[in-house]
């Protein structure tokens, strides 16, 4: 979907799509931190059919939406989470910023472009504060299978310690700005050649900042990681309007 979009086809559009759109309460706040906010949300989801990964849709304004990544749900309790990275800038920025508890507002549910490999026995994660939501959904799904999971997230310095929290069995590794993904490469570089004859025929999940993905993509590869065994999804650029 176009990230912007003229307002009155926003509104006809939510009309066409209004049975995936939920009125939606916020019944929960937890701050990770001062810059990652797990919104819970609460509303009519027993027909949501959510899956690990689903992505939303929230409007910002009048022609613009942003997609955020549940963190986990409970269909039972009709309940959902989101961890927004607020990242200073944007209209996404503002309206998570502001989001308290009480507040109503409207989730959009959409599919989920990076799927969890049911085939698969090792699930590599890589990404930033942005991906923290996905993995964090795939890291439940895994404890009720008997496969492992492992990664590595690029953070902002500020960030790294508030991941302990989530209590996700992935390393970190301060971001670089200038130099994507360098700093997690690195980290993969030191791993103990046995760690790569392990996890030789383990899915790769990259996503993330645009950027850091393709660098760690081309990484993977050199490695003799196979294309079908890497899934990406830009997540959002510097200097990029939208995400993806
Ligand atoms: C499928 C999908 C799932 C996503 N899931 C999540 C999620 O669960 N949680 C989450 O927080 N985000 C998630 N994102 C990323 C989010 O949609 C983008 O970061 C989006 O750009 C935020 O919108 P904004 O209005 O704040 O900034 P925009 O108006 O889009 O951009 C304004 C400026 O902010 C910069 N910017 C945007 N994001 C970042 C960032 N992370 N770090 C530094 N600068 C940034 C842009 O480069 C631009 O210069 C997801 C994106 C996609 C495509």
């Amino acid at each position: 979907m176009m990230p912007k979009i003229p307002s009155w086809l926003a509104n006809t559009m939510e009309k066409v799509i209004s049975n995936k759109i939920y009125q939606v309460e916020v019944v929960g706040i937890n701050m990770l931190n001062s810059n990652l906010k797990c919104v819970t949300f609460k509303g009519d989801f027993f027909d949501a059919n959510f899956m690990p990964g689903n992505e939303v849709l929230f409007r910002v304004n009048a022609n613009e939406y942003r997609h955020y990544t549940l963190s986990g749900f409970d269909e039972a309790n009709e309940t959902c989470e989101v961890i927004f990275y607020l990242n200073k800038q944007g209209p996404g920025h503002s309206l998570a910023v502001n989001i308290k508890k009480g507040d109503q507002l409207k989730l959009i549910a959409d599919g989920a472009k990076v799927k969890y490999d049911e085939e698969a026995n090792q699930h590599f994660f890589f990404g930033d504060e942005t991906s923290l939501g996905l993995y964090e959904s795939f890291g439940k799904k895994v404890m009720h299978e008997d496969v492992e999971y492992f990664g590595v997230l690029e953070l902002m310095e500020e960030n790294l310690s508030a991941v302990n929290q989530l209590k996700l069995l992935i390393d970190t590794v301060p971001a670089d700005v200038n130099s994507p993904a360098k700093n997690a490469i690195n980290w993969m570089d030191n791993m103990h050649p046995i760690c790569w004859e392990m996890w030789r025929n383990a899915t790769f999940y990259l996503t993330g900042r645009a950027k850091s993905v393709q660098a760690f993509k081309k990484y993977l590869k050199q490695k003799g990681v196979s294309f079908r065994q890497i899934i990406t999804a830009p997540y959002w650029e510097m200097g990029k309007i939208g995400g993806g």
